[in-house]
Order: C-alpha cells, then structure tokens, then sequence
C-alpha cells in the first residue's frame, strides 16, 4: 500500500475549502477501521470460506427459503455491536455541522455515521438497527430483537417472522432514498466516494448525477472511477481525511 503523499491531502484539503456543497459517497470499507469486515477486501468476507458467497446468503431468496441459517450468518458476521465510529466518520459529522458537507449517501448498513453525529444520511440498502415483522409490521428498533434472541426472531405480538430492513440482494432501494440521494449528489460540487468497490448496482450508478466540480476517490484499492476523478487517494479512508481541517 502506498503511502499517503502530502502533495495529496494538501489537494483534497484545498478542494474542500473551496466547496459548499460536499457530497459523501460511501460503502463498506469507511466501516472497516471500526472492525466492520467489508466483502471484497483481502480479509473481507468474500475471502472467507463459507458454504455460499455472502451475495447468496444475503439475498431475497435465500432470505426466504432458509431464513434459519440466513440469521446464522447474519449474527455471526454482519452484526456489531460494540462497534465506533472512527476517524472518518467522525471528519465527516464536523463537515456537516459546518455546513459543508450536505449529505452522505451510504451502501453501509451498519447505523455508524448517525453514531457519529450525521444528520442526512441516505442508507441506500437500508439498517441493521431497524427490524420488522414480516406479517404485522411491527417495529424493533435496535439489535436486541437479534442479539438476544436464536433462530429465527418472532414477533411478540403475532408470532410473525422478523426481518431486517435492509435490502437484500434482489431487493429493490427504497424510491424516497434514491431520489434524496440524487438530488444531493447532482446539486454537490464536490463529490467524495470512499471505501466502496462501487461494483453493487443499482448504488454505484448514483455518482453519475454528478456535474460538480470536484470529484475525489478515497480508497484502498483501484476503483473504477478513478480516472475520472481529479483527487485520487489510496490509503485507509479514516487516515485520509482525519488529516482535513474543517
Ligand atoms: P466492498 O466490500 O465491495 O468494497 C469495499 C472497498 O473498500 C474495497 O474496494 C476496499 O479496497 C476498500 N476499503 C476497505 N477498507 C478501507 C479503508 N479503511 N479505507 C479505504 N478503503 C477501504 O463494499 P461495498 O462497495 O460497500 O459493497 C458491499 C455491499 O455490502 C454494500 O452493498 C453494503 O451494503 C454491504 N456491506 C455493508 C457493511 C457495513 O455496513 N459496514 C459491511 C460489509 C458489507
């Protein structure tokens, strides 16, 4: 991995100043320096060895049809509880309290900018921290209907199955989601994207509203904007942009 030039913060840093209308656009690995695995990272949990690839098991059907083993992994491997919001995180919350940053538009689902103080956060797939009952609608906000439960967690007034309100893949986003995220990110004039592999659509295809002026990509790996983009940063997300001043 190479090492974060100055000649490259100073960049972004000037691009920042220079904006009011700061987009954040996001995936799993803004979460990783907080001990959230992402999927397509070395050590993400594509590189683990399971009986299907996470896409599978975190899909609608499979959802449905073996939803017992479907909260196996979910518990063992997408839920945190401990977790905190790390340097990126946080810059980003002192961005939007300065009025500079508008809106964060977010593949995660892990509820860790709104822990940090982010106001508009548009999760496109949705949040670990909200659960439904599948047959009366009921609401459990939190992790305890998942943590503190086994197996499949039931209703406790209809005895109806339990589901995330995360989209699952075959799912389709949530229409007032993507329109908020749009209209931010066609109305920014500087555009953000950091931690995400941008290879799950329909999420990745959002960057495309964007007509601003600056575009930067903070990521450990190659992304497929980077050419595209005037501040190309490769490094851990949280490093980078704690070394901005708000
Ligand atoms: P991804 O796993 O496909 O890609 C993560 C990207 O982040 C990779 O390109 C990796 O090189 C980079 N990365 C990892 N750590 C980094 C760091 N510290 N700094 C900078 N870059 C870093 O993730 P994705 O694009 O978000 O797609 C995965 C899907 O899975 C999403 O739809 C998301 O909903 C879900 N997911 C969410 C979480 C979470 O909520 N924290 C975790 C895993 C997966």
């Amino acid at each position: 991995m190479g090492e974060i030039s100055n000649e490259a913060i100073q960049k972004l840093q000037n691009a920042v100043n220079e904006s009011n209308y700061i987009v954040f656009f996001g995936g799993a690995g803004v979460s990783t320096e907080s001990g959230i695995p992402d999927f397509r990272s070395q050590d993400g949990l594509y590189a683990q060895k399971y009986k299907y690839p996470p896409e599978t098991i975190v899909s609608h059907t499979f959802f449905m049809r073996r939803t017992e083993e479907f909260y196996e992994f979910y518990r063992d491997k997408m839920i945190f509880e401990e977790v905190k919001p790390n340097a990126a995180h946080k810059k980003l919350a002192e961005l939007e309290a300065a009025g500079k940053l508008k809106a964060i538009v977010t593949q995660n689902i892990d509820g860790l900018h709104q822990a940090a103080g982010s106001k508009e956060v548009l999760e496109l797939h949705g949040s670990t921290l909200r659960n439904y009952c599948m047959n009366c609608g009921k609401r459990y906000d939190g992790l305890k209907i998942i943590t503190g439960t086994t197996g499949v967690p039931k209703c406790e007034d209809c005895g109806g199955t339990i589901r995330p309100d995360v989209v699952l893949y075959e799912e389709g986003l949530d229409n007032s989601v993507m329109r908020r995220a749009v209209e931010h990110i066609s109305k920014a004039d500087m555009l953000i994207i950091g931690g995400t592999s941008l290879v799950v659509y329909p999420a990745a295809g959002f960057i495309d509203y964007f007509r601003g002026k600056h575009l930067c990509v903070i990521n450990m790996s190659e992304t497929s904007r980077d050419k595209a983009a005037d501040i190309v940063i490769k490094g851990k997300i949280g490093e980078v942009l704690g070394q901005i001043t708000v």
